[in-house]
């Protein structure tokens, strides 16, 4: 598990959390990872250095992706022959966009051992059972999983080890599934650093459309709009650029592909969230006409206590932190924090 140290400052702590020592047994023989970007290198990183596994084959579309996994030494083995990486694997995570899962999950089908544990780490649930479980032999375990951790940024250098640690990472096996396997991706993502929860594919993604899905449409939605805006020149728009617009233009710089596959593979959560999110958007707009400022004041102080909670539980410092990228290279995460926090 993670370890931290506190270094108070004048009014900041910076707070260095690390990847624990190596595990004394792997949890598995081989891992094999499918799509080396941001998410399925910093696994490659984590379960390297926790030694969480003995052996670690990367698999990816592109030659040049795989290029630089190999001269960043994330793992054993890199190939573009994804049934191949899955021959001896005793668990297939898959970090690719989540629209390419049924096709990689037919080409790897045939290759995978009895049982295997095939996971991934997409940001929908419901669809990837959906497009998985048809397609997966049936000597083969699926226990899918969401690590509710990331950044804006993409591809094999934008990965780092410690990006799971103190985040949640939720787990969504199908009913029936191997308890075993469950409890073995339970302990890698636990290996990670990250506090893992189960609970089902559509609380999840219903949990997950208000929290992660509805925002980043906000984003793309405002940042959008203020582009188009004739009378705000796009010179304008980012010298003036004040902290509320930036923080939306961080999250709005996130990968087109993942983002399109979440909105099409959760439509329905999205579209439920998304019609309460106009109607109390339409009460605000009242509530402005009217000059109501008690009713702003009360929900802009339930608003402020729900960033508190957050706070409070680790998942975010109250310190400004747009970039997000707050680690080194050696497991750590570098997080800044104000000196309140730590009353
Ligand atoms: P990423 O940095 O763009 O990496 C995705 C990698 O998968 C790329 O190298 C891509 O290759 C490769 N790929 C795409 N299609 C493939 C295929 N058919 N076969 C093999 N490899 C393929 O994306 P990411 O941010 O790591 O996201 C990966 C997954 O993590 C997504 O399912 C996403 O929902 C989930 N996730 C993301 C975040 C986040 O904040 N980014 C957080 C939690 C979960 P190309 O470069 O050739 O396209």
């Amino acid at each position: 598990m993670a370890s931290s140290r506190f270094w108070p400052s004048s009014g900041v702590a910076i707070v260095i959390e690390r990847l624990g020592r190596p595990l004394e047994q792997p949890i598995f023989d081989e891992l094999a990872i499918i799509g080396v970007g941001l998410i399925g290198s910093s696994v490659a990183r984590g379960v390297r250095r926790r030694k969480a596994a003995t052996r670690i084959v990367l698999a990816d579309r592109s030659e040049e992706t795989l290029r630089r996994a190999q001269a960043l030494v994330l793992g054993d083995e890199t190939t573009s022959n994804l049934a191949g990486a899955v021959r001896n694997a005793d668990c297939v995570i898959l970090c690719a966009p989540v629209g390419a899962y049924e096709s990689i999950g037919r080409t790897i089908a045939p290759a995978l051992k009895s049982g295997a544990i095939v996971s991934d780490v997409g940001s929908v649930k419901a669809a990837v059972i959906s497009a998985l479980e048809p397609v997966l032999p049936t000597h083969t375990h699926l226990v899918p999983a969401h690590p509710v951790a990331g950044t804006e940024h993409s591809g094999p250098d934008a990965g780092f080890a410690a990006l799971f640690i103190n985040r949640w990472c939720i787990l969504t096996p199908p009913e029936g599934v191997n308890s075993d396997a469950v409890e073995k991706v339970y302990a890698l993502w636990e290996a990670l650093g990250s506090h893992v929860e189960v609970m089902s594919a559509a609380h999840h993604d219903l949990v997950l459309a208000i929290t992660s899905h509805v925002p980043h449409l906000i984003a793309y939605n405002i940042v959008g709009t203020a582009a188009d805006l004739e009378q705000v020149t796009r010179s304008e728009v980012i010298k003036f650029s004040a902290g509320g617009f930036r923080d939306f233009t961080r999250i709005a710089a996130s990968d087109p592909t993942m983002w399109r596959d979440v909105f099409l593979h959760n439509k329905d959560a999205v579209l439920e969230m998304l019609g309460r999110f106009s109607e109390d958007l339409t009460a605000l707009q009242r509530m402005i006409r009217r000059g109501d400022g008690e009713g702003l004041f009360t929900l802009f102080t339930r608003t402020r206590a729900i960033r508190l909670g957050i706070v409070a539980q680790g998942q975010e410092t109250a310190a400004a932190d747009f970039g997000r990228r707050s680690a080194d290279a050696n497991g750590a995460r570098l997080v800044r924090s104000s000196a309140s926090d730590d009353a």
